[in-house]
């Protein structure tokens, strides 16, 4: 086994579980190895794999529709057209009642999600609206991370009679 030649399999392993392994002439040669298949090393952050260098994104706000019927999210980012099965993953609290979430689609631009309830939301409603992990990501693939928003109630009140 002369210089150069000796190969060595080099194993990165992410925080998130993903692991990949690079075949260089020398450990100098694994970042660059780790750079071409998109992965990458810092001191700070050990290896990340492709899907954890993305910039995950964040719920920014959730507001009710005026007629209480959907709680409407925007994220940071893009997001991805959501799987409908993840719609159980996105807790709507009303008044401390957890209220059912029969639909999830994307909102009226790509950053915003779009829940419709079982429960109408009313004027005054303390509402909060909490993700629980799933299958949720960005159009990019970055990942949503859990987390809890107070939602801004903007039920418009229906109309006094008119006397
Ligand atoms: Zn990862």
């Amino acid at each position: 086994m002369s210089r150069g030649t000796l190969e060595q399999v080099y194993e990165a392993a992410c925080s998130c579980g993903a692991t990949a392994h690079f075949r260089v002439k020398k450990a100098g040669d694994a970042a660059h190895a780790a750079k071409l298949a998109h992965w990458a090393w810092s001191t700070t952050h050990g290896w990340q794999c492709p899907i954890c260098l993305i910039t995950a994104p964040t719920m920014l706000s959730a507001t009710t529709s005026t007629d209480g019927t959907k709680v409407i999210i925007t994220f940071s980012k893009a997001m991805a057209i959501p799987p409908n099965d993840q719609k159980i993953n996105f807790l709507v609290n009303i008044d401390g009642v957890l209220a059912g979430v029969i639909a999830i689609a994307l909102g009226d631009t790509a950053s915003k999600y779009e829940l419709t309830l079982e429960d109408t939301i009313a004027v005054g409603n303390v509402v909060t609206c909490q993700y629980n992990p799933g299958t949720i990501t960005a159009a990019d693939g970055g990942r949503l991370a859990a987390d809890l928003k107070p939602v801004v109630n903007v039920v418009i009140p229906p109309a006094p009679p008119e006397g």
